[in-house]
Protein backbone atom coordinates (compact mmCIF):
# COMPACT_ATOMS: atom_id res chain seq x y z
CA UNK A 1 0.00 0.00 0.00
CA UNK A 2 1.48 3.21 -1.10
CA UNK A 3 0.13 5.35 1.95
CA UNK A 4 2.63 3.21 4.32
CA UNK A 5 5.74 5.24 2.95
CA UNK A 6 3.93 8.25 4.09
CA UNK A 7 5.34 6.95 7.68
CA UNK A 8 1.29 7.08 8.91
CA UNK A 9 -0.04 5.36 12.15
CA UNK A 10 -0.93 1.53 11.38
CA UNK A 11 -4.22 1.46 12.33
CA UNK A 12 -5.19 4.21 9.75
CA UNK A 13 -3.00 2.46 7.53
CA UNK A 14 -5.71 -0.81 7.99
CA UNK A 15 -8.64 2.12 7.74
CA UNK A 16 -7.07 3.26 4.02
CA UNK A 17 -7.22 -0.14 2.92
CA UNK A 18 -10.34 -0.98 4.27
CA UNK A 19 -11.56 2.11 2.67
CA UNK A 20 -10.09 0.86 -0.82
CA UNK A 21 -7.42 3.68 -1.40
CA UNK A 22 -4.10 1.49 -2.46
CA UNK A 23 -2.17 5.04 -4.06
CA UNK A 24 -2.45 8.07 -2.08
CA UNK A 25 -3.21 11.31 -4.45
CA UNK A 26 -0.78 13.95 -5.44
CA UNK A 27 -2.85 16.14 -2.94
CA UNK A 28 -1.96 13.62 -0.13
CA UNK A 29 1.31 13.02 -0.83
CA UNK A 30 2.20 16.34 -0.41
CA UNK A 31 -0.27 17.36 2.39
CA UNK A 32 0.81 14.71 4.46
CA UNK A 33 4.51 14.97 4.34
CA UNK A 34 4.32 18.28 4.77
CA UNK A 35 1.94 18.49 7.70
CA UNK A 36 3.86 15.46 9.25
CA UNK A 37 7.33 18.05 9.20
CA UNK A 38 8.20 20.23 12.13
CA UNK A 39 9.25 23.62 11.15
CA UNK A 40 11.24 25.42 13.05
CA UNK A 41 9.51 29.05 13.94
CA UNK A 42 10.11 31.57 15.69
CA UNK A 43 12.53 29.38 17.40
CA UNK A 44 10.13 27.05 18.23
CA UNK A 45 9.84 23.59 16.91
CA UNK A 46 5.87 23.75 15.47
CA UNK A 47 3.95 21.97 12.00
CA UNK A 48 4.02 23.52 9.04
CA UNK A 49 1.37 26.05 8.51
CA UNK A 50 -0.13 24.86 4.53
CA UNK A 51 -1.81 26.85 1.85
CA UNK A 52 -3.33 24.12 -0.67
CA UNK A 53 -5.08 24.47 -4.10
CA UNK A 54 -7.13 21.86 -4.73
CA UNK A 55 -10.45 20.65 -6.08
CA UNK A 56 -13.30 18.64 -4.84
CA UNK A 57 -12.61 14.96 -5.82
CA UNK A 58 -8.76 15.51 -5.67
CA UNK A 59 -8.83 13.78 -2.50
CA UNK A 60 -8.21 16.81 -0.27
CA UNK A 61 -10.19 15.22 2.67
CA UNK A 62 -7.78 12.44 3.41
CA UNK A 63 -5.01 14.88 2.64
CA UNK A 64 -5.78 17.10 5.75
CA UNK A 65 -7.71 14.36 8.03
CA UNK A 66 -5.07 11.47 7.81
CA UNK A 67 -1.71 13.83 9.47
CA UNK A 68 -4.05 15.27 11.64
CA UNK A 69 -5.31 11.77 13.07
CA UNK A 70 -1.59 10.44 13.14
CA UNK A 71 -0.53 13.41 14.87
CA UNK A 72 -3.63 13.41 17.59
CA UNK A 73 -2.92 9.44 17.96
CA UNK A 74 0.76 9.86 18.59
CA UNK A 75 0.33 12.62 21.16
CA UNK A 76 -2.30 10.07 22.77
CA UNK A 77 0.39 6.96 22.83
CA UNK A 78 3.19 9.47 24.30
CA UNK A 79 0.85 10.69 26.63
CA UNK A 80 -0.54 7.04 28.00
CA UNK A 81 3.10 6.16 28.11
CA UNK A 82 4.23 8.73 30.18
CA UNK A 83 1.08 8.21 32.97
CA UNK A 84 1.99 3.89 32.86
CA UNK A 85 5.61 5.14 33.61
CA UNK A 86 5.17 7.76 36.32
CA UNK A 87 2.75 4.83 37.94
CA UNK A 88 5.66 2.78 37.51
CA UNK A 89 8.00 5.14 39.11
CA UNK A 90 5.45 5.27 41.99
CA UNK A 91 5.34 1.54 42.42
CA UNK A 92 9.13 1.11 42.51
CA UNK A 93 9.32 3.90 45.41
CA UNK A 94 6.54 2.41 47.28
CA UNK A 95 4.06 4.87 46.81
CA UNK A 96 1.35 2.77 44.76
CA UNK A 97 0.29 -0.69 44.61
CA UNK A 98 1.50 -2.89 42.18
CA UNK A 99 -1.94 -3.14 41.03
CA UNK A 100 -3.55 -0.32 39.57
CA UNK A 101 -7.02 0.64 40.40
CA UNK A 102 -9.52 0.98 37.71
CA UNK A 103 -10.30 4.13 36.80
CA UNK A 104 -13.84 5.63 38.03
CA UNK A 105 -16.80 5.73 34.79
CA UNK A 106 -16.65 8.69 33.51
CA UNK A 107 -19.81 10.58 35.53
CA UNK A 108 -21.77 11.71 32.59
CA UNK A 109 -24.44 13.97 34.58
CA UNK A 110 -21.71 16.21 35.26
CA UNK A 111 -21.00 19.10 32.50
CA UNK A 112 -17.57 19.67 31.28
CA UNK A 113 -17.17 21.68 28.07
CA UNK A 114 -15.44 19.62 24.62
CA UNK A 115 -11.81 20.37 24.68
CA UNK A 116 -11.30 18.93 21.28
CA UNK A 117 -7.53 18.82 19.89
CA UNK A 118 -7.91 19.64 16.69
CA UNK A 119 -11.11 21.47 14.53
CA UNK A 120 -12.24 21.48 10.91
CA UNK A 121 -14.26 24.52 9.69
CA UNK A 122 -16.65 24.24 6.72
CA UNK A 123 -18.70 26.62 4.78
CA UNK A 124 -22.03 24.25 4.59
CA UNK A 125 -23.83 21.56 6.90
CA UNK A 126 -23.18 19.39 3.84
CA UNK A 127 -19.65 19.34 3.61
CA UNK A 128 -19.27 19.27 7.04
CA UNK A 129 -21.26 15.99 7.07
CA UNK A 130 -19.02 14.51 4.52
CA UNK A 131 -16.01 15.57 6.21
CA UNK A 132 -17.31 13.81 9.67
CA UNK A 133 -17.88 10.74 7.70
CA UNK A 134 -14.81 10.48 6.41
CA UNK A 135 -13.10 10.81 9.37
CA UNK A 136 -15.63 8.35 10.86
CA UNK A 137 -13.96 5.57 8.33
CA UNK A 138 -10.42 6.91 8.87
CA UNK A 139 -10.67 6.45 13.05
CA UNK A 140 -12.63 2.76 12.41
CA UNK A 141 -9.60 1.17 14.02
CA UNK A 142 -8.84 3.93 16.71
CA UNK A 143 -9.41 3.12 19.83
CA UNK A 144 -8.89 6.43 21.38
CA UNK A 145 -9.78 8.94 19.01
CA UNK A 146 -13.45 10.19 18.47
CA UNK A 147 -14.83 12.73 15.84
CA UNK A 148 -18.34 15.07 16.66
CA UNK A 149 -19.93 16.95 14.17
CA UNK A 150 -21.24 20.45 14.93
CA UNK A 151 -23.51 22.13 12.59
CA UNK A 152 -26.76 24.45 12.47
CA UNK A 153 -30.12 22.63 11.87
CA UNK A 154 -29.85 19.46 14.09
CA UNK A 155 -30.86 18.22 16.82
CA UNK A 156 -28.59 20.49 19.70
CA UNK A 157 -29.00 17.90 22.48
CA UNK A 158 -27.76 14.63 20.40
CA UNK A 159 -25.10 16.59 19.02
CA UNK A 160 -23.70 17.60 22.71
CA UNK A 161 -23.23 14.09 23.62
CA UNK A 162 -20.75 13.58 21.03
CA UNK A 163 -19.07 16.36 21.46
CA UNK A 164 -18.06 16.17 24.87
CA UNK A 165 -15.27 13.88 24.40
CA UNK A 166 -14.40 14.70 20.86
CA UNK A 167 -10.68 14.81 19.47
CA UNK A 168 -11.95 16.16 16.39
CA UNK A 169 -14.67 18.22 15.82
CA UNK A 170 -15.96 19.04 12.11
CA UNK A 171 -18.30 22.44 12.07
CA UNK A 172 -19.11 25.52 10.49
CA UNK A 173 -18.72 28.63 11.99
CA UNK A 174 -21.88 30.03 12.88
CA UNK A 175 -22.67 27.27 15.27
CA UNK A 176 -19.32 26.56 16.65
CA UNK A 177 -19.22 30.12 17.87
CA UNK A 178 -23.10 29.70 19.49
CA UNK A 179 -21.44 26.59 21.59
CA UNK A 180 -17.87 28.48 22.40
CA UNK A 181 -20.29 31.76 23.39
CA UNK A 182 -22.41 29.58 25.62
CA UNK A 183 -19.62 27.36 26.65
CA UNK A 184 -20.14 24.01 25.48
CA UNK A 185 -16.72 23.74 24.18
CA UNK A 186 -13.99 25.26 24.28
CA UNK A 187 -11.01 26.26 21.81
CA UNK A 188 -7.59 26.81 23.23
CA UNK A 189 -6.86 23.12 23.00
CA UNK A 190 -7.23 23.16 19.78
CA UNK A 191 -3.67 22.97 17.97
CA UNK A 192 -4.62 22.03 14.54
CA UNK A 193 -7.36 24.32 12.43
CA UNK A 194 -8.35 22.82 9.30
CA UNK A 195 -10.14 25.36 7.04
CA UNK A 196 -11.67 23.77 4.05
CA UNK A 197 -13.30 25.49 1.25
CA UNK A 198 -11.88 29.51 2.05
CA UNK A 199 -13.47 30.60 -1.08
CA UNK A 200 -16.45 29.29 -0.47
CA UNK A 201 -16.13 30.49 3.42
CA UNK A 202 -15.48 33.94 1.95
CA UNK A 203 -18.55 34.32 -0.39
CA UNK A 204 -21.11 32.68 3.12
CA UNK A 205 -19.27 35.78 4.36
CA UNK A 206 -17.67 33.90 7.10
CA UNK A 207 -14.15 35.88 6.94
CA UNK A 208 -15.15 37.97 10.91
CA UNK A 209 -16.39 34.33 12.44
CA UNK A 210 -13.45 32.43 11.15
CA UNK A 211 -11.41 34.67 12.40
CA UNK A 212 -12.73 34.99 15.45
CA UNK A 213 -12.44 31.13 15.54
CA UNK A 214 -8.61 31.07 15.00
CA UNK A 215 -7.85 33.29 17.77
CA UNK A 216 -9.46 31.48 20.18
CA UNK A 217 -7.23 28.51 19.47
CA UNK A 218 -3.90 27.74 20.88
CA UNK A 219 -0.83 29.59 20.12
CA UNK A 220 1.28 26.73 18.92
CA UNK A 221 -1.25 25.51 15.98
CA UNK A 222 -1.15 24.00 12.77
CA UNK A 223 -3.70 26.08 10.14
CA UNK A 224 -4.27 24.30 7.02
CA UNK A 225 -6.35 26.19 4.34
CA UNK A 226 -7.88 24.44 1.57
CA UNK A 227 -9.40 26.39 -1.46
CA UNK A 228 -10.28 25.70 -5.26
CA UNK A 229 -8.39 29.47 -6.23
CA UNK A 230 -5.73 31.35 -4.07
CA UNK A 231 -7.51 34.52 -5.39
CA UNK A 232 -6.20 37.88 -3.83
CA UNK A 233 -9.00 37.85 -0.75
CA UNK A 234 -8.18 33.99 0.01
CA UNK A 235 -4.85 35.61 0.11
CA UNK A 236 -5.88 37.88 2.67
CA UNK A 237 -7.37 36.07 4.68
CA UNK A 238 -4.92 33.27 4.74
CA UNK A 239 -2.84 36.46 6.40
CA UNK A 240 -5.06 36.78 9.15
CA UNK A 241 -4.79 32.90 10.20
CA UNK A 242 -1.58 31.84 8.88
CA UNK A 243 2.19 32.23 9.57
CA UNK A 244 4.60 31.88 6.56
CA UNK A 245 2.15 29.20 5.47
CA UNK A 246 3.92 26.95 2.37
CA UNK A 247 1.94 26.78 -0.61
CA UNK A 248 0.79 23.64 -2.81
CA UNK A 249 -1.30 23.24 -5.78
CA UNK A 250 -1.98 20.70 -7.38
P1 LIG B 1 -12.39 14.58 -1.81
O1 LIG B 1 -11.63 15.36 -2.81
O2 LIG B 1 -11.78 14.62 -0.46
O3 LIG B 1 -13.85 14.95 -1.80
O4 LIG B 1 -12.31 13.03 -2.22
C1 LIG B 1 -12.86 12.54 -3.41
C2 LIG B 1 -13.16 11.03 -3.35
O5 LIG B 1 -11.97 10.27 -3.49
C3 LIG B 1 -13.81 10.58 -2.07
O6 LIG B 1 -14.93 9.78 -2.41
C4 LIG B 1 -12.76 9.72 -1.39
O7 LIG B 1 -13.34 8.67 -0.68
C5 LIG B 1 -11.93 9.21 -2.54
N1 LIG B 1 -10.50 9.02 -2.22
C6 LIG B 1 -9.74 9.80 -1.41
N2 LIG B 1 -8.48 9.38 -1.39
C7 LIG B 1 -8.40 8.30 -2.19
C8 LIG B 1 -7.34 7.41 -2.58
N3 LIG B 1 -6.10 7.59 -2.14
N4 LIG B 1 -7.64 6.42 -3.44
C9 LIG B 1 -8.89 6.25 -3.90
N5 LIG B 1 -9.93 7.04 -3.56
C10 LIG B 1 -9.71 8.07 -2.72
Amino acid sequence: NGFAALGLDPQLLAAVADLGYTQPMPVQTQCISLAMAQAESAGQAAFNDLMVSSQTGSGKTAAFLLPVLHTLLKQQAEAEAAEEQAYADAVARGEAPAKRARRNPVNTRHFKPAEPGALVLCPTRELAQQVAHDAIGLVQHCKGLRIANVVGGMPYQMQLARLQNADLVVATPGRLLDLQRSGQIKLDKVQFLVVDEADRMLDLGFADDLAEVHNLTAQRRQTMMFSATFAPRVQQLAGRVMRKPRHIQV
